[in-house]
């Protein structure tokens, strides 16, 4: 074969990109469901399958059909970002637009799901649409969205190196009589200024005993001396996260906060080291559970290793004692050790890695020594 006929071959075996990738996997699990449509109407499934990030809309696919229906405001926008789908303006109820839709399309199995559904909305959607059959769906788009697609690596890659310069930034601010809801906001305009289009979540910033809250929320407490500050933060670059954590000390550290740290920093690295696509959620999660309990803390790690994250915080795929996951290339996951002494304080180190063919590149890139300030 000629060189250019090997390319148009490969070209020809490759599959499909991009939203058109996405409608044909979909489909193709149409069989397996027992459905002939399926109902999207969950906000970061509808921007997935869609390219719509509008807040409000629901999809309608079919076998051959991709409906995006949403209200006046975003009937412009939709039509640019979603071509691959026909728009419509829905009425009062959207669902009496979506009645008259799977009406006009013949189908008889609607796939909805579940997850997402409310009780009312479902009462809404019987009511106009009748005497079809309706299919509870769980997590069928959410298993799409776990092995990222070149354009979305692209992204969260983007959006992890603004945390990382937000960091380098924030450290000039920290010091005793910041507050740490201070501290948050001036992570979250660092964010901005470096091209995020907003925080990713509700960021975390606990310092002194509050750093032994994992979900500490960043509150009116002034930065004391010798204290730890962790903060949890990321960015949300056109729907897609990152979420990092890093621990900084204010002071003088004593030998146990440096013990702790240093066991931390140990089982970042080592799972960092140690994950690969083949590991199963567990043994990915016992990386660095490991080096915890055997300086004995294990009982002070009460939650998981790391999860997958995306359009949303936490998706599907897991490093914990219960996963069901299996990595394979193309999953981003968090990998966030901590260590929480309730009285004295805690540490956690979390960076953001791609898992890749033979291993992972990490994607954020953030001091992880101990800084002191
Ligand atoms: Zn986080
Ligand atoms: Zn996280």
């Amino acid at each position: 074969m000629k060189e250019e006929e090997v390319r148009n071959v490969q070209a020809a075996a490759k599959p499909l990109q991009g939203i058109p990738g996405r409608l044909a996997r979909l489909r193709s699990e149409f069989p397996a469901l027992g459905i002939d449509a399926l109902l999207i109407t969950h906000g970061p499934n509808r921007h997935y399958m869609t390219g719509f990030t509008g807040s409000a809309g629901m999809a309608l696919i079919t076998e051959e059909g991709a409906v995006l229906v949403t209200d006046f405001r975003y009937m412009m926008q939709a039509k640019d970002q979603a071509p691959e789908y026909s728009v419509i303006q829905h009425e009062v109820q959207i669902f009496r637009t979506v009645a008259a839709l799977t009406g006009k399309s013949g189908v008889h199995r609607l796939g909805l799901e579940s997850r997402h559904v409310s009780l009312q909305q479902s009462g809404q959607l019987q009511a106009a649409l009748g005497p079809l059959e309706y299919v509870h769906t769980e997590d069928v788009i959410e298993r799409l969205r776990d092995v990222k697609d070149e354009d979305e690596i692209r992204t969260i890659s983007e959006a992890a190196r603004m945390t990382d310069a937000a960091f380098t930034e924030v450290l000039n601010y920290i010091r005793p009589g910041v507050t740490e809801r201070w501290i948050a906001a001036e992570l979250e305009y660092q964010l901005r200024l470096a091209g995020a289009d907003s925080g990713g979540f509700a960021f975390i910033v606990a310092s002194g005993e509050r750093s032994a809250l994992p979900h500490g929320l960043a509150s009116d407490k002034e930065i004391g001396q010798d204290e730890f500050v962790t903060m949890d933060f990321g960015a949300n670059v056109r729907g897609y996260l990152s979420d990092i954590t890093r621990t900084v000390f204010v002071g003088k550290p004593s030998e146990r906060h440096k013990e702790l740290y240093a066991i931390v920093l140990e089982a970042n690295m080592k799972t960092i080291a140690g994950l690969r696509p083949g590991l199963s959620g567990r043994e990915g999660d016992s990386l660095g559970r490991d080096v915890i309990a055997s300086y004995g803390y294990g009982e002070q790690f009460g939650h998981g290793l790391g999860h997958g994250f995306g359009l949303e915080i936490h998706e599907q795929v897991r490093l914990s004692r219960e996963s069901k996951s299996v990595l394979v290339p193309g999953h981003v996951i968090t990998v966030e050790p901590g260590i929480y002494i309730p009285g004295f304080g805690g540490v956690r180190i979390e960076d953001d890695v791609l898992i890749t063919d033979d291993g992972v590149k990490v994607l954020t890139s953030s001091p992880k020594e101990m800084i002191v300030l």
